[in-house]
């Protein structure tokens, strides 16, 4: 079977030939339809987040899929019903540890779980894996072409869910919400504020030049295009409002600690991003001034669980079709598999080798790999 396989910090991903997968006792094996990138997968293919499985030199990437159950192999799953896998297994070797047996991986600390195609595991960017049952989740046939947009919903969806959980001891009522950046997870969570959420004032925060298609999508969405050469982050509660929620999608370090500043009294940042080491100066009095006195909250969280991913299905199917359109720029096949990675392409076009594929344009928001017409 055909593969996309990466060795991370040496190059773009290649297809290969691997052997199809086995299913043990309690795994079925999936035949992969469509596989979403996102800004962790080139995390990965820089090298600077992730890793290979113990004993391998090369990763299968890919952790957002959507696939049809080709051999059930006598679990309760349906053959020819699509499903989505999560993303966190428990070590090689390990069969389970507590964060698993309560189904709460997500909450898992270093060396607890591997993440499929990020982590110590190889991803769903092949035309079969196997996957134990209880990590497939169904998902209707007629959300099976979005499908691979349920683990980013999903990320989102535990985020707020831990957000909402820091303000349950009191009477709560969020209206305003600032999302910093204008990635996918970024534009998902814009969409998800201003529509299944329903957040009265929804802002995003980016730094693309108008006209461009994401300050589009975010405008159609009734929400407020922020740029933050203009507005740096810390500024925006003057400029605009001071925020209930501020939700951060950038990586970009600095703004962890601006969330603080751009927050209302008794609002909530969650961080999202994975930045590298980088050190630089705060006030970090008055951060911590600003935390106290003001009853606000700042919760990181990663990944997400089964639960998270239901939810997220749910969610996909309410959110309005042409925001799904507009986010996801391009489904490409084996044969321009470059193109589903033109950030890659890009780089390794600018460190002076050949490529193949279409430069990165700047107006890609998320692609993915197609293996199979749903
Ligand atoms: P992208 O790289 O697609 O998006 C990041 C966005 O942030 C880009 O639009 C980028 O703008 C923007 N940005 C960066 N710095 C600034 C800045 N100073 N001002 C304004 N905008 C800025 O990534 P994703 O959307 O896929 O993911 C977002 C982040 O979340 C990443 O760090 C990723 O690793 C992380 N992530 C975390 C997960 C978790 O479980 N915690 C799960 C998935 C992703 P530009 O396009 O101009 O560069
Ligand atoms: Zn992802």
């Amino acid at each position: 079977m055909k593969a996309i396989v990466v060795q991370p910090g040496a190059g773009s991903p290649v297809v290969v030939e691997r052997p199809v997968p086995e299913p043990a006792s309690g795994e079925a094996l999936v035949r992969i339809c469509r596989v979403g990138v996102d800004g962790t997968d080139y995390e990965v293919i820089e090298g600077s987040h992730g890793g290979v499985p113990d004993g391998d030199d090369q990763l299968v990437l890919g952790h957002e899929a959507v696939g049809v159950v080709e051999d059930a192999n006598g679990t309760e799953l349906e053959e020819g019903q699509y499903v989505v896998p999560t993303v966190r297994r428990p070590p090689a070797g390990v069969e389970t540890n507590e964060y698993f047996e309560r189904g709460e991986p997500d909450m898992a600390p270093d060396g607890e779980y591997v993440e499929r195609g990020i982590v110590g595991a190889h991803g769903f960017m092949a035309e079969y894996i196997t996957s134990p049952a209880a990590d497939l989740v169904p998902i209707p046939a007629e959300l099976a072409e979005w499908g691979f947009l349920v683990e980013p919903i999903s990320i989102t969806e535990k985020a707020i869910e831990h957000a909402r959980a820091t303000r349950s001891a009191f009477d709560w009522r969020p209206e305003s919400a600032l999302v910093l950046g204008t990635g996918s997870l970024g534009l998902l969570t814009v969409a998800m504020f201003a529509t299944t959420l329903d957040y009265e004032r929804v802002y995003c925060l980016g730094r693309k030049d108008r006209p461009h298609p994401m300050i589009d999508i975010i405008e159609r969405l009734g929400a407020t295009y922020i740029d933050s050469r203009e507005t740096p982050v810390s500024e925006i509660p003057g400029a605009y409002e001071p925020m209930d929620v501020v939700y951060e999608a950038t990586g970009y370090a600095k703004h962890a600690f601006e969330s603080i500043d751009a927050l209302a009294p008794n609002g909530v940042a969650a961080l999202l991003g994975v930045p590298s080491d980088w050190s630089f100066e705060v006030d970090g009095g008055r951060l911590h001034r600003e935390l106290v006195l003001h009853n606000k909250a700042v919760v990181g969280s990663v990944n997400s669980n089964r639960r998270h991913f239901e939810a997220a299905i749910d969610t996909l199917d309410a959110l309005p079709d042409w925001t799904l359109e507009s986010i996801v720029t391009g489904i490409y096949g084996l044969e321009s598999v470059d193109r589903a990675f033109p950030k890659a392409t890009a780089r390794v076009a600018a460190a002076g080798h050949a490529s193949a594929g279409a430069p990165d344009d700047d107006t890609t928001i998320k692609t993915a790999v197609e293996f199979r017409d749903i």
